[in-house]
């Protein structure tokens, strides 16, 4: 029997780990992944609104965050599967056949990338489906290529491919692009970047690497092809909640509802980081709600 059973391994779990160690709880963290970090492995942008730390990307606070983990008393068990989850029992079971037992469990499963769901998209991946335009874009310099969504990090993206590729085409399916003006801006004056607004990836072609999409626009009578060598897809996130729902409470996005406690619809439950905060995820928000939630589990036990 532990005292507290965190799921995930992202900043939210590990703030919490590090807050119920120092508690003196009992803890165990559970990570599917092999390495511990979650979204941070995918931040090659500099971290600059961390208070304290200016970091040049998120493996750069992961490596922190191991080097801490290293020297911490709690158990970490990467690369697991959870089989069963019986929140109100506080059971989980894995697919390794251990069954593990909790007083209290922190759900901190963060969010992933949404994906189109279309023939290519996943036939591609690392062939013309480019993954961060900040590590990527020397790789494209000199290629047409295109970006799919219309909010701040598709237009981040498009804005820096700009800067290697002749042409860049932002497509997105609402009238006018999401994203925050400043961006909407340096894009409708950059002579390299083109937006179809209305418009739908239907199709990612190619032989052995991306060579083209299928577009359908709203104006257009039929869908058409366009050339291009790269396509960068950003077009949301979702949460980690699937083995959660019928358990306890979601929004209608499928995010973890929680109290001021970061408490879920079922007592001692609780739900941390960006799983129950799509308003303002941020890593720093992530690991306030570790602490919060190690503290009120401290607070139940003494
Ligand atoms: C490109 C990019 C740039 C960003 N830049 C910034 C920035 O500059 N500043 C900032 O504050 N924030 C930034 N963020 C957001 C920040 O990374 C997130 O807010 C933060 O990582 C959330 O932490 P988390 O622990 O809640 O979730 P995550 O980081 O998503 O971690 C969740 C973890 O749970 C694990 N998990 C999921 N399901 C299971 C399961 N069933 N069993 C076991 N483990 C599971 C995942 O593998 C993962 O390791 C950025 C994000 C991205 C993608």
């Amino acid at each position: 029997m532990h005292d507290v059973i965190i799921i995930g391994a992202g900043p939210a779990g590990l703030a919490a780990a590090f807050w119920c160690d120092d508690l003196g709880l009992d803890t165990l963290v559970l990570e599917r992944e092999p390495r511990v970090g979650g979204q941070l492995l995918q931040v090659y942008n500099p971290i600059e609104n961390y208070p304290g730390l200016k970091l040049a990307n998120g493996q750069e606070l992961s490596g922190l965050l191991s080097a801490e983990i290293d020297a911490a008393d709690f158990d970490l068990w990467t690369g697991v599967e959870i089989s069963a989850l019986n929140l109100k029992a506080k059971q989980i079971a894995l697919s390794s056949g251990e069954e593990l037992q909790a007083i209290s469990i922190i759900v901190a499963t963060g969010v992933r990338r949404r994906m189109l769901g279309i023939p290519g998209e996943a036939e591609f991946a690392g062939k013309g489906i480019i993954e961060s335009a900040t590590r990527d874009r020397e790789l494209f310099a000199g290629h047409d290529v295109c970006v799919i969504g219309g909010g701040d990090a598709a237009a981040e993206n498009a804005l820096l491919l700009a800067e290697v590729c002749p042409t860049v085409t932002v497509i997105h399916r609402r009238k006018k692009l999401r994203a925050r003006r400043e961006f909407v801006q340096r894009i409708e004056s950059n002579h390299c970047l083109t937006v179809f607004s209305e418009s739908v990836v239907t199709r990612i072609l190619g032989d052995k690497s991306v060579e083209a999409v299928e577009i359908v626009r709203k104006e257009a009578i039929k869908p058409f092809q366009m050339a291009v060598r790269g396509v960068l897809i950003r077009i949301g996130v979702e949460p980690n909640t699937e083995q959660l729902r019928d358990q306890l409470q979601l929004d209608e996005k499928g995010y973890v509802v929680v109290d001021s406690k970061h408490e879920t619809s079922i007592t001692n439950v609780f739900a941390i980081g960006d799983v129950s905060n799509p308003l303002a995820p941020t890593i720093s928000g992530a690991c306030g709600a570790g602490a919060t939630a190690a503290k009120v589990i401290a607070s139940r036990l003494t």
